[in-house]
């Protein structure tokens, strides 16, 4: 579309001189963590995380094609793929690519590095629909937290390419800093509360 691209010529002229994209991909654990701590045994710990960052694996099959890293997003950053191809990638890893790798840390290291808040989290989902809803809200909150950090979101492809972007302090890093200071604390806390506990099964 003419004015679209009219209207992107104009922000990226404007974003290359005061705003640089910065990747927030591992920041959006600090959303989807807290969510699996409200049900542990419900919600798939890797259903959630890997939502929570898959939409990301676009932007660099886009950047050739892309003005900026800023503007590498597609169909993943839409509301449609984050309901459909990014839960079926989600589903792919948790399912067939997490156990067997999970197995094998567990037959070569003592370490409880599969062990989190008491749970192993290597296993394949055994509820489809708790992996859905936990794949679901991961794929979701990337997509709507990416509204408020990052300055070109086709949340609405492939209706339109319209960007959908309120980012709070203008195109500029502090808009991501207030987002990425918080989840930065929270995904540290939890680390150092939960993945450093011994593994205590029946917790
Ligand atoms: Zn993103």
């Amino acid at each position: 579309m003419l004015i679209s691209n009219n209207i992107l010529s104009e922000n990226y002229t404007y974003s290359t001189t005061i705003y640089i994209p910065m990747p927030f991909t591992p920041f959006h654990l600090g959303f989807a963590w807290p969510v699996f701590m409200l049900k542990k045994r419900k919600f798939h710990f890797m259903c959630l995380s890997f939502g929570a960052m898959i939409p990301d694996i676009e932007i660099f099959p886009l950047l050739p094609s892309s003005m900026s890293l800023g503007y590498a997003r597609g169909p993943l950053h839409s509301l449609l793929g984050a309901l459909t191809i990014d839960i079926l990638i989600v589903f792919i890893i948790a399912y067939f690519f997490v156990p067997p790798i999970g197995r094998w840390f567990k037959r070569h290291t003592k370490e409880k590095i599969h062990i989190f808040a008491g749970v192993d989290v290597t296993k394949a989902p055994t509820d489809p629909m708790w992996a859905l809803a936990s794949a679901g809200i991961g794929t979701l909150s990337h997509v709507i937290f990416d509204i408020f950090t990052h300055h070109f979101n086709p949340i609405f492809w492939p209706y339109t390419n319209m960007n959908v972007s309120w980012l709070i302090f203008g195109p500029t890093f502090t808009s991501s800093l207030i987002f990425m200071i918080p989840f930065g604390i929270i995904i540290l806390s939890m680390l150092l509360l939960y993945w450093t506990k011994p593994h205590r099964p029946k917790l």
